[in-house]
């Protein structure tokens, strides 16, 4: 792959300017959608670039050249979601292997761990990431994988991704993250170390609820090669119109993530200011526990943050008063997302593990998404107003 992106640029700069921001064939100020599945060769000894739409497609690679720049890596692989990006990742595991696992990750990668990965005969450990002694612990002479997410889903814990990195590379296993929380605008964990970063491009990167696709993107060329190798097997790619989609949104990404970012700070202060709300976990507030370790490895806290009502009864008359909002699994969107962990995300874990992780029946998880702030403030007020009729 070549780059000609000067890292110079910051990002905000590089997802407007880089490699593909016009066609060379055309001049056209956009990627080109290639709906081909099949490519003509000029003959026998003369095969070009591209064969079969599966193995590679011109605007798939386009979007997974620029994508590999932004997280500062060689290679990035678009797929069909970012459960595809995952599961495609765990085969880079075999019968045998061990998995070390963070305790509160996205629902689907749960299941996947629990009841795909255990029929392939690969182990796996949940602990508490935020514990680096659980971490290493955990880690068996099989151990070959680490798979880290931070913040994590829904109370937004914060693991110590430099410190996972040396555990992992003195046992010599691969070190995964979930990077859709935060993006590689907010964080970069490749640059940490990481070796495979996974992405739900369906959030934040897409940013308009209106797709659904996943990446991962390595440093090293040969894991590159592995996961190359992977995806064209697996088969879960992401098509060409999906692939434009996701590189029409992010040209906006450092906006939206600024944008919501700022807002998500201010009302996440507001909430903690109000008689209705217990606790709200954002790891942008000074008394968050990830707070320093959070500013240490990446350049915000994001835009999503939860909060902790009285009851199901508070969270039932607040998701009824509210106005702005959609009320909604998903995040990371231009509209505000408000959802209800334990009868969506987590409506699979029993009630007991769900209080062990603080999913009570209390808690609402809102994506904050481009509305004006002092609106969302406002609905938020008159809907906390109803509980104390
Ligand atoms: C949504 C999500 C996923 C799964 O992505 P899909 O695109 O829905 O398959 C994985 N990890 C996190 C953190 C998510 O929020």
């Amino acid at each position: 792959m070549t780059h000609d992106i000067s890292n110079e640029f910051s990002i905000q700069t590089r997802l407007l300017h880089h490699k593909h921001k016009t066609d060379p064939s055309s001049g056209a100020v956009s990627v080109a959608i290639q709906p081909a599945s099949t490519f003509h060769q000029e003959g026998l000894d003369d095969f070009g670039e591209f064969d079969y739409a599966r193995s590679g497609n011109p605007t798939r690679q386009a979007l997974e050249e620029t994508f590999a720049e932004l997280e500062n890596g060689t290679a990035a692989y678009a797929f069909a979601s970012g459960m595809a990006a995952i599961s495609t990742t765990f085969m880079l595991l075999s019968a045998g292997d061990h998995l070390v696992i963070t305790d509160d990750v996205y629902g689907g990668t749960f299941r996947f761990t629990t009841e795909v990965l255990t029929r392939l005969g690969i182990e796996h450990t949940f602990v508490d990431m935020t514990n680096v002694d659980e971490v290493k612990n955990a880690i068996r002479p099989n151990t070959k994988m680490i798979h880290m997410e931070t913040p994590s889903n829904p109370t937004m814990k914060i693991t110590p991704i430099r410190e996972l990195v040396s555990l992992a590379k003195e046992h010599n296993c691969l070190t995964v993250l979930d990077n859709t929380f935060m993006t590689p605008v907010l964080q970069r964990p490749l640059d940490l170390g990481v070796d495979v970063v996974v992405h739900s491009a369906t959030k934040f990167i897409g940013g308009h609820s209106d797709v659904v696709a996943g990446l991962a993107v390595v440093k090293d060329p040969e894991l590159a090669s592995r996961l190359k190798f992977l995806q064209n097997s697996f088969g879960a790619i992401l098509g060409p119109n999906d692939c434009w989609l996701i590189l029409r949104g992010m040209k906006t990404l450092h906006t939206r993530m600024e944008a919501s970012m700022k807002s998500a700070e201010m009302i996440a202060q507001w909430l903690t200011e109000q008689s209705a709300v217990k606790y709200v976990y954002y790891p942008g507030l000074k008394g968050h526990p990830g707070y320093e370790i959070n500013e240490s490895q990446s350049d915000g806290p994001g835009a999503v943050l939860s909060f902790e009502l009285a009851d199901r009864e508070a969270v039932k008359k607040v998701v009824d008063a509210v106005e702005i909002p959609v009320f909604a699994v998903s995040l990371g969107a231009v509209e505000s997302i408000l959802s209800y962990p334990a009868k969506m995300s987590h409506a699979a874990m029993p009630p007991d593990e769900r209080a062990k992780r603080g999913i009570t029946d209390g808690l609402l998880r809102l994506s904050v998404g481009l509305e004006k702030p002092e609106d969302l403030i406002s609905d938020f007020k008159r809907a906390f107003e109803t509980l104390v009729e």
